[in-house]
């Protein structure tokens, strides 16, 4: 530990620009989610056993104030792979927004050069949907998710994620999440998160170890994480120096081996590549060559988390060499910077920034973490974030609450902060859970007026579609779709509409075109079966597709039925018996999915399986008489009348009920 100290107290001098020749060799850019430079060896964290980063410092440059645009990963990684500034690339949350197609990548820099690219990812916010994925020739994205729904926070450990990197490519990105809540403890380490560090250091060695010599390595923290500062946990609201400070690292042959201490911005990583790579850097980037040492004001960092989901203000900082600035509702620190600040938060866009389209299964789970995002300004508070952080421990508290009473504490609370776009859209969420689909239609409209967003008006739609009106449902598709073209969501949403009123051809246009350009997507393709059963066309073809859908999302409901009817018709009643199995297993209030597994057993001649399965819905619904007259019919074919006696007197006079 006292030679790590030591190792800092003797760190070279800083270095020049001059120093750094231009090079040809293979570039990697390495990018640490959540990880704060003061939990690392390099930058003084005794605790910390990360050998592979501090070895990597000891022949490189260190640069000891790298501060982070955005505390969000989507963001950021938008900034550190293009040079723009948030208000430049228009990225400003994560969710709301991918990075545009009209956005030039390192990568796309690389490919226009004829150099090969690639990219190995470990998490859902670093998929190529974000828009990430450009120029790259291999990118590696793929997650162990037992449940789409679950992606936010499922993630690949960094050991595979560095195993899948294609370590021959000219210019290769590899994104490690490990250190991103929640902390897998090792026991030992005392702090959870020095695990994960430590984790991400074993990684980090295995891929140094296995690059061309000659190759230059770019290691980066994406953001850091709140522990407590401000009063913040994990990140994303405030701009506390723990959520923006963050490790980075250059080294590779002709990097001057140093510490530069002098404010540093992510949006220097990408004009710092080019020129490494001998590759022209656009005139007009945000950021600019790392080694520069000319004189600069400071470095912007942002955040509209608070305003986006809460309608309290914007934060911006100006990080200047030994001051800074922060404005929200109020000025805080040295307002000698407020003219650099204003400057660089009013950068105009360099291009139309393009939405993004959460599915609602992954709305609920962002509900269920305790955050959910959709940009759209919302009402306005003037709330500083700094302030109303202490009523977020209100929100948390809800989730304690037994549904109704939640609901109640939901309407105080949006009484009080009628901006709070988040809680709007929950209350919404949480009434349709409840079957209370008229209020939650009112509860989710109110909040798209407030700020129009895709997500919002794609759960509007499906909303629309549960209460069996595929045209108000199909206006709701269509409107998501003016927002965010792509959204394949939405493109499954208007099929079914279509199908619904009778317009299968028209439906069937709009599956072939959406899988045409998302092959994949689970919505798409249970559109297409769905559509196939509609039309009794090809439901054989679509029983592959439906089974990777069912592996993907175990838990969503109705897959499972869908597989079922899929095999009846193709002729596997086995496999059909086992998929509405599963189905009512997971969705006992399937009626749907029991009547045709009755029906199954009724072809079959299973009477005693018909009456245990009809068993649930006598028992459900009593006074319902189709469930008495088919439960007395069974009864009747056995030869069982005593038993059958009840259910004939339960349903006598009802057309349906035996003779
Ligand atoms: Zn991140």
């Amino acid at each position: 530990m006292l030679t790590l100290l030591a190792a800092c107290a003797s760190d070279p001098p800083p270095v020049a620009l001059t120093e750094v020749p231009i090079e040809h060799a293979p570039i990697v850019l390495v990018t640490l989610d959540t990880t704060r430079a003061d939990r690392i060896g390099a930058y003084g964290h005794v605790a910390a056993r990360t050998p592979n980063l501090d070895a990597l410092a000891a022949r490189g440059t260190r640069f000891s104030s790298a501060w982070a645009p955005v505390p969000l990963t989507i963001p950021s990684h938008s900034t550190i792979l293009t040079g723009l500034l948030p208000p430049r690339h228009g990225v400003r949350d994560n969710g709301d927004h991918r990075l545009s197609e009209d956005a030039t990548t390192l990568a796309e820099h690389f490919a226009a050069d004829g150099r090969r690219t690639a990219a190995s990812v470990g998490a859902f916010v670093t998929q190529s949907h974000w828009g990430f994925g450009q120029g790259f020739d291999v990118y590696d994205e793929s997650l162990h998710v037992a449940s789409e729904s679950l992606s936010w926070h499922v993630e690949r450990p960094a050991n595979e994620v560095v195993a899948a990197a294609d370590t021959s490519a000219d210019f290769l990105w590899v994104h490690l999440f490990d250190a991103h809540a929640p902390y897998l403890p090792d026991p030992a380490f005392e702090d959870p998160y020095d695990a994960e560090i430590h984790r991400l250091d074993v990684a980090l060695g295995v891929l140094l170890s296995t690059l061309p010599a000659d190759a230059t390595v770019v290691v980066v923290g994406d953001h850091g994480e709140g522990f407590g500062e401000g009063g913040e946990d994990a990140h994303g609201l405030l701009l506390e120096d723990g959520v923006l400070r963050v490790p980075l690292i250059v080294a590779g042959p002709g990097v001057p081996v140093g510490v530069v201490e002098r404010p540093v911005s992510l949006a220097d990583i990408s004009p710092t590549i080019l020129r490494l790579a001998g590759l022209p850097a656009p005139g007009d980037l945000d950021g600019r060559d790392l080694f520069d040492e000319s004189e600069r004001i400071g470095v912007y960092s942002e955040t509209r988390y608070g305003h986006h989901h809460f309608g309290w203000t914007p934060l911006e900082r100006l990080t200047a060499d030994s001051s800074k600035l922060v404005r929200g509702a109020r000025l805080e620190g040295d307002e000698t910077l407020l003219a650099e600040l204003d400057r660089l938060s009013s950068l105009p866009p360099a291009f139309a920034a393009a939405e993004a389209t959460l599915d609602p299964s992954t709305v609920e789970q962002l509900q269920a973490l305790g955050y959910l995002s959709e940009g759209g300004s919302g009402a306005h508070s003037g709330i500083d974030p700094r302030d109303g952080i202490e009523q977020i421990a209100k929100l948390a508290a809800l989730r304690e609450l037994p549904p109704a009473e939640a609901l109640e504490a939901m309407a105080v609370l949006l009484a009080e902060n009628p901006g709070w776009r988040d809680l709007r859209m929950r209350r919404g969420l949480s009434l349709a859970r409840l079957g209370r689909t008229d209020e939650a239609l009112a509860e989710l409209t109110d909040a798209y007026r407030d700020g129009p967003g895709s997500t919002t008006a794609v759960t509007i739609g499906e909303l629309w579609l549960r209460q069996g009106d595929p045209a108000e449902a199909l206006g709701w598709f269509l409107e998501a779709l003016t927002i965010d073209p792509r959204s394949a969501t939405a493109r499954a949403g208007q099929a079914q509409c279509l199908a619904m009123s009778g317009q299968l051809d028209a439906a069937q246009a709009v599956i072939d075109e959406g899988l045409a350009e998302t092959p994949d997507h689970a919505d798409l393709l249970l559109a297409g079966a769905v559509l196939a059963l509609a039309t009794h066309q090809g439901e054989e073809d679509w029983i592959e597709a439906v089974e990777d859908i069912v592996a993907r999302r175990p838990t969503q409901a109705r897959l499972n039925h869908v597989l079922g009817s899929l095999h009846l018709r193709a002729g596997h009643p086995e496999e059909a018996e086992q998929a509405f199995e599963q189905e009512l297993r997971m969705q006992p209030g399937n009626v749907a999915a029991r009547l045709d597994l009755v029906r199954l057993y009724q072809e079959q001649g299973r009477l005693v399986d018909v009456v245990k399965a009809l068993r649930p819905l006598v028992a459900l619904q009593p006074e319902e008489p189709v469930w008495q007259a088919m439960t007395a019919s069974a009864y009747l074919e056995m030869g069982r009348a005593g038993l059958a006696k009840e259910h004939l007197l339960a349903c006598a006079g009802h057309p349906a009920c035996p003779e």
